[in-house]
């Protein structure tokens, strides 16, 4: 095994979380696109801010833009934007743990509606309100892998990966561009969600005012 892997346990209730999330039905799963979306846009918002306020100029400019590719024969979707990124710190922070206690009470809920017997029908669309929305890409997904680098200069790249059971591993990547590329390797009952067609329609059903172009097997939506 590459000894640059690190292997890392999520706080508890990200595990709490990830259980239900991976081990419920849901009518309205398709909303871990908008979820997905509205992080890439917030990274690139973030990105433009910081270049109007510091002055700091990263690099060569990459448009302001979110991509996404379908790949039907391999059963995969890929979420690109050219935000802000993430530095291995971040990382971790960000998609290990939950400080808001609000999120904590969401799921500490969730978990209670599910002992109570009822849980097969949780209704998750309300997840992105609680600051935990990326995770409801494993409803989705068998594995998730991010690929990521900080918009700052001399930043390294990093790859996040995990299939949602408890832990997640970073490792080193080799990516040049700043940003952030998600890569969703779809359950089998979620092929439908790596069809050019399908996504296209939940973008605009759910994604239509999001503030920069967004492109599905580079034509714009
Ligand atoms: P929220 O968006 O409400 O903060 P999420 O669970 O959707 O909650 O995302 C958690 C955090 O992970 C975000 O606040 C952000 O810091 C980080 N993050 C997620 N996706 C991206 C991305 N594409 N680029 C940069 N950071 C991201
Ligand atoms: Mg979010």
């Amino acid at each position: 095994m590459n000894n640059n892997v690190e292997t890392r346990e999520f706080q508890t209730e990200i595990t709490q979380l990830l259980d239900i999330v991976i081990n419920s039905l849901y009518t309205e799963r398709e909303i871990f696109l908008r979820e997905l979306i509205s992080n890439a846009a917030d990274a690139t918002e973030k990105l433009r801010y910081c270049r109007l306020t510091e002055n700091e100029i990263s690099e060569s400019e990459q448009p302001l833009e979110i991509s996404i590719e379908t790949d039907e024969e391999k059963h995969t979707l890929t979420i690109t934007d050219n935000g802000i990124g993430m530095t291995k710190e971040e990382l971790i922070e960000n998609l290990g743990t939950i400080a808001h206690s609000g999120s904590k009470e969401f799921i500490r809920q969730l978990t209670e509606v599910r002992k109570a017997g009822s849980g097969s029908n949780t209704d998750l669309s309300l997840i992105g309100q609680f600051g935990v929305g990326f995770y409801s890409a494993f409803m989705v997904a068998e594995k998730v892998t991010l690929y990521t680098r900080s918009f700052r200069p001399d930043s390294e790249s990093w790859i996040w990966s995990s299939n949602g059971a408890g832990s997640y591993l970073i490792e080193p990547g080799d990516q040049s561009n700043y940003g952030t590329r998600i890569v969703l390797q779809l359950k089998e009952n979620a092929y439908n969600f790596s069809k050019a067609d399908e996504i296209n329609r939940i973008i605009k059903q759910y994604s239509s005012f999001v503030p920069y172009p967004v492109k599905v097997n580079g034509e714009k939506v």
